[in-house]
């Protein structure tokens, strides 16, 4: 299977591991959008998060919880997260194995963070709160 994540979980390809258990696994992006930028992934390849099953769906749920109060306790600078999701090409996934981008967010990292997630359309990120 030429999956870059596949290859990850056999230990073709090296990543820093932070979690592994029966159905889930967690590790860095490689390219740190913020510092302990996370990436979770099911252990099976699925190419897009809406065709995982509910059992998948339930651990990779706790396992950001997890990763969530851990990330937190070892850098108390983080004051909040973007937890994201990109589904298809037009949306902006790269690789093809499903998987669940972990954010933190520090006070002050960008000038204004309002609207967050909307930032993928950049013109559309503000908005007025009416
Ligand atoms: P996507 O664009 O599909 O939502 O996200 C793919 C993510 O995988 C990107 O943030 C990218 O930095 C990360 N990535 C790509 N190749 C590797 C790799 O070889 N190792 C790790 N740890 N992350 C990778
Ligand atoms: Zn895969």
């Amino acid at each position: 299977m030429d999956c870059i994540f596949c290859k990850i979980l056999e230990n073709e390809i090296p990543s820093y591991k932070i979690y592994e258990d029966e159905n889930v696994f967690a590790f860095l992006d490689i390219t740190q959008g913020t510092k302990g930028h996370t990436l979770i992934i099911p252990k099976r390849h699925v190419a897009n998060y809406f065709d995982l099953y509910q059992p998948e769906l339930n651990a990779i749920h706790n396992l950001l919880n997890k990763q969530r109060d851990q990330i937190i306790a070892l850098d108390p600078t983080i004051t909040g997260f973007n937890v994201g999701v990109n589904e298809g090409t037009s949306a902006g996934q790269t690789i093809f194995h499903a998987h669940i981008h972990l954010i933190p967010r520090r006070k002050g990292d960008v000038e204004d963070p309002r609207g967050g997630v909307r930032g993928v359309i950049p013109s559309k990120q503000k908005y007025e709160k009416k």
